[in-house]
This record gives structure tokens, C-alpha cells and sequence, in this order.
């Protein structure tokens, strides 16, 4: 099998079968073996139904995966890419947003360069809102600055890649996903090619800036301990100022005759000194608690790309 096409899909009752013809006819036409890995993430309507009525009339080329609930779209692609057989594995969207054409391409430059482990489409043209584009690009900023992974932006999850990827991706068995991260994470090398993202054949998104707000914590949590840093640094400076009002106060009781130390400047001292070790410990349990998150996500310690053996071992 030459491609596994993985789709999630959740309420995509209208869009499953277009998606399966318009993948069937530019795939047929390639002239490769290729499967469609169809995920159907607890939809609440006639999504499986569909499935089920493709997977009798089509090609014997559909593999559907049912969860027993909503897991989210992160979950399903993991099950999506577990389930696949493909050489190279797609992750594309059912709602025809990302044309089939585009991955006909990316197994193109695949064949093209063995060299190549996956090719990544990113958003050249984006239809929505500033305000939308505005948190889009702080948030990639952000993660930036606080995470050793590097996040591109404007790619988006839909990607081919080889085996060697994939089994990359599911060997990173954390159960709060970030796409974006693991698959940049885990290295190999990688293309990245413009595309446009298309309106979607029906139905509507099921992203709310909420959500998408809530996904953008997730990555950064997920691919930073930074964040758990910040009591260390309050701290530090809390401590810092307490001894900055020490010294200016008892510089100006010196200077000044009328001036002197009173209970009250003892009191905001001990205060602001207190206040700055409870947070400097707060932070110390913290630089703990990161190493012991890290490695209760039970990341593999290193991804080899190849491995050459010698020559006259046997
Ligand atoms: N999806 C999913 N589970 C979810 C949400 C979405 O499997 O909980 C699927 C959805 O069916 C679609 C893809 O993920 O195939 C992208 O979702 P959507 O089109 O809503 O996102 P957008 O294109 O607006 O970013
Ligand atoms: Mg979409």
C-alpha cells in the first residue's frame, strides 16, 4: 500500500462521501494502491452511517476507526496514523478545506527525494479576521520564546509522511496531544509548501476561539515549562525590592535627623522579604515539578533516522 489517507471526522456526515470521491479521483488517476483511514470521533449524527454505506459500495480501499465518544481531533489522527498501512500517511481534514490534489504533490516530492521524510502544507492566504490573525501570530511568537521545539507558522497538521515519521509519532504516547509540537518534535527532514485553504464543502467549523484559545494553552503547557518558572522570577525580584526599601529607608533615617525607623518600615521589609522566599520556594518545587512532568510524558530519549550497521555483520 503506497498511501494511507488519514481522516478524522466529526459531524461530517455531508462531507465523508465528496471526500471520498473527489480523493478517489485524483488517486485513481496517479495509478497507486492508497487507502482512506476514516476516523469518526463520536460524531453526534449520520457520520458512521455514511461510513458504513462507503465502505460497503466502494473499493474495499476504506478503513473506518469509531471512537465511543468525542476524543477530539488530536486523538484521532493518533488512531488514524496507528491504524494505517500506507508507506506514507496523510493527515488531511474530511471537509475538502485541503484538496487531494495538494497530496498527490507532496507523494510526488516524496518520490522525488528520498531524502525527504514529510511534506508540510502552511496557509498562504488566510480567510479570517485581523483580530483572529493577530492572536494566530502572538501565540506562535509566544511559544517560540519559551519552548526549545520550533513551531512554524501557519502549518497546519496536514502533512504526508513516511513510515519512519509516523512510527515516530506514536511512539510519543502523551495523552494531551499537540500535533504541531510532536511533529516538529521529532525532528526528520521536512518541506514546506504553500497551499489555499479552500471554503469548507458544508457543514461548519468546529473551532471557537474558545477552543482554539484553550488548544493554544495546551501547546504551550505541553512544549514548555516556562510558565513554572515565573514564581522563581517574582520571587527574586520581590526579595530584591525588600532589601532595595531596607537600604533607601535607612539611608534616609541616617541622612534626615527628624526621620527614623518605625514598626511600619520594619513590617513592609519583612513583608516583601517573606512574600518574595515563599515565592522563590513556590518556584524552586516548581523546577521539580517540570523534570518530573517531562519525564511522566514518557518521551523517547532520541529518534534515530537511519541506522547503518556495518557492512560484514551477520
Ligand atoms: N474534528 C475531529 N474531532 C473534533 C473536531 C474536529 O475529528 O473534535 C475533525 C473535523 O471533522 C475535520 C477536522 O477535524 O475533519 C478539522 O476540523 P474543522 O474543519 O472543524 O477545523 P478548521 O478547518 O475550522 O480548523
Ligand atoms: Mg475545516
Amino acid at each position: 500500500m503506497k498511501l494511507s489517507l488519514v481522516v478524522p471526522c466529526y459531524n461530517e456526515e455531508q462531507n465523508v462521501a465528496l471526500f471520498y470521491q473527489t480523493a478517489k479521483a485524483v488517486f485513481d488517476a496517479e495509478g497507486y494502491s492508497y487507502e482512506c483511514v476514516f476516523v469518526n470521533d463520536g460524531s453526534a449524527d449520520n457520520t458512521l452511517g455514511e461510513l458504513k454505506r462507503l465502505h460497503a459500495e466502494a473499493d474495499g480501499n476504506i478503513r473506518i476507526v469509531s471512537f465511543s465518544r468525542n476524543f477530539g481531533k488530536e486523538a484521532a489522527m493518533y488512531a488514524g496514523i496507528e491504524h494505517a498501512k500506507g508507506e506514507l500517511i496523510c493527515l488531511i481534514d474530511a471537509d475538502l478545506q485541503q484538496r487531494p490534489e495538494v497530496v498527490a504533490y507532496m507523494v510526488k516530492r516524496l518520490d522525488e527525494v528520498p531524502e525527504l521524510d514529510c511534506v508540510a502544507a502552511y496557509q498562504q492566504q488566510r480567510h479570517e479576521s485581523g483580530t483572529l490573525t493577530f492572536f494566530k501570530s502572538s501565540f506562535y511568537k509566544l511559544i517560540n520564546s519559551v519552548s526549545d521545539t520550533r513551531f512554524v507558522q501557519g502549518a497546519s497538521d496536514f502533512r504526508t509522511f513516511r513510515r519512519s515519521v509516523a512510527e515516530a509519532v506514536l511512539s510519543m504516547g502523551e495523552y494531551h496531544r499537540f500535533s504541531k509540537g510532536i511533529l516538529s518534535w521529532v525532528g526528520f527532514n521536512t518541506e514546506y509548501i504553500p497551499y489555499e485553504v479552500q471554503e469548507r464543502a458544508a457543514g461548519e467549523s468546529k473551532w471557537s476561539f474558545k477552543k482554539l484559545f484553550k488548544y493554544a494553552i495546551d501547546g504551550i503547557i505541553a512544549f514548555s515549562t516556562a510558565p513554572l518558572a515565573i514564581p522563581t522570577a517574582m520571587g527574586i525580584i520581590m526579595a530584591v525590592i525588600s532589601f532595595l526599601y531596607l537600604g533607601i529607608k535607612g539611608l534616609y533615617c541616617l541622612l534626615s535627623p527628624t526621620a527614623f525607623f518605625s514598626q511600619g518600615s520594619v513590617l513592609i521589609f519583612l513583608l516583601l522579604l517573606v512574600g518574595g522566599l515563599q515565592l522563590l520556594s513556590i518556584g524552586i518545587i516548581g523546577k521539580y515539578l517540570a523534570k518530573t512532568y517531562e519525564q511522566s510524558k514518557n518521551r523517547p530519549i532520541y529518534i534515530a533516522r537511519e541506522i547503518i550497521e556495518p557492512k560484514n555483520d551477520d
